[in-house]
């Protein structure tokens, strides 16, 4: 009887609406029966999983169910390092040669197909250039607003993140139905790569064909140090160096501390290093346990990469110099002297 009366309710609401009010019930429907379910989109090298994968797991985590997509080429391997991650419900696994260099525009498709089929209510990729480049292609195809760079989680509809160059903390509600997020790895802590036994299966099938794009080849930098962003000691130069090969002393400090070395943007600018080595608003992000800032200033965008580290140690001739501020330790000497008795030191203990 009641069903009856529901589905005669319902048949003269779709009479007597205007499209947009069955759009929203359309909606309300679609929400009322989804469950919070979020989809990982895993950043790998076909190999292993790329760590801030782990950091935006965590954030998923208290979203929703997390199910991971691990999509690339001859990648099995990498669907069942993620399936034992801890929190790891499902993996669905897309291997095929068109995600040849991961490029978003063979990847959106099949995006679009995974939550065509399951629904998810959370999209999540990290924030990182993988991340940034994906989530605003799908955001658009899905016809909502992606929310950059999160840094924490209200609830499953509200968001923290930094906005003025770190200098303001902005929390917004997404009215989107389905939510398409990057993650700020610093700001969440790596799932644990054991305890988890997600189940591996298969993708959608979805139209591969990508005519838009074609991947030609990629020069990576080698480098036996850790990677920037999850390295647990940073140390970066700024113009203070000088020039490029005065980085050397640097990397002879780094090599014996086993920290990753980054830059500031003057020093990237001016040719010293590559560019992958930025720290700051518009390079990488990141927060160790002990950074240390050698002959940089520490102008406002800089400290948008870094003011997280836990311990931070400025060196700068210059007393005055805005890094002191923000510094834990400072040291007032100039670089060519302190660094190189700081390896003697390191060396000595
Ligand atoms: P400087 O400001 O020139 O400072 C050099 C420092 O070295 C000085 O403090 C000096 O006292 C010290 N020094 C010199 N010689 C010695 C010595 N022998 N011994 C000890 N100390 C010495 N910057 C970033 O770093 N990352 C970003 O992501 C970034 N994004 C930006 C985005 C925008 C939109 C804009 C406008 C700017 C951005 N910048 C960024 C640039 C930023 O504003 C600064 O210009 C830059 O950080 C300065 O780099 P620096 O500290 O190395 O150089």
């Amino acid at each position: 009887m009641f069903l009856i009366f529901l589905l005669s309710l319902i048949t003269r609401v779709i009479m007597f609406s205007s499209a947009r009010h069955i759009n929203f019930l359309r909606q309300t429907i679609t929400t009322l029966c989804r469950n919070n379910s979020t989809l990982v989109i895993a950043e790998h090298n076909n190999q292993k999983l790329i760590p801030s994968t782990l950091n935006t797991i965590t954030a998923a985590i208290s979203l929703g169910e997390v199910t991971c997509l691990v999509a690339g080429t001859q990648c099995k391997q990498v669907a069942a390092e993620v399936a034992k991650v801890k929190g790891v419900k499902k993996v669905i696994l897309a291997d095929n040669e068109v995600y040849t260099g991961f490029l978003p525009e063979a990847l959106t498709p099949l995006l679009l197909a995974a939550q065509n089929q399951f629904k998810f209510s959370h999209i999540v990729a990290p924030a990182t250039a993988f991340g940034k480049g994906l989530a605003p292609r799908l955001a658009a195809k899905l016809d909502v607003s992606p929310i950059s760079d999160i840094i924490g989680i209200k609830d499953k509809d509200t968001f923290v993140r930094t906005i003025y160059a770190g200098n303001a903390i902005q929390t917004l509600k997404s009215k989107d139905n389905v939510k398409v997020i990057t993650v700020r790895g610093t700001a969440f802590e790596a799932a644990g790569h054991e305890g988890g036994d997600g189940t591996v299966e298969d993708a959608p099938s979805c139209d591969v064909k990508n005519d838009l794009s074609q991947f030609i080849g990629q020069e990576l930098s080698k480098s036996d140090r850790p990677e920037l962003t999850s390295a647990s000691t940073v140390i970066s130069g700024g113009r203070g160096m000088k020039n490029g090969d005065n980085f050397k002393l640097l990397y002879d400090l780094a090599d014996k501390m086993g920290a990753a070395v980054g830059a500031s943007r003057a020093a990237v600018d001016a040719g010293f290093v590559p560019n992958d080595m930025q720290v700051g608003q518009t390079g990488k992000i990141v927060a160790p346990d002990l950074y240390i800032a050698v002959g940089i200033s520490g102008a406002i965008q800089h400290l948008a990469g870094m003011k997280d580290s836990k311990v931070i140690v400025a060196i700068n001739k210059d007393p005055e110099a805005p890094i002191f501020q923000v510094a834990d330790y400072g040291i007032v000497q100039d670089l060519f002297k302190a660094v190189p008795e700081m390896t003697d030191l390191v060396d000595k203990n």
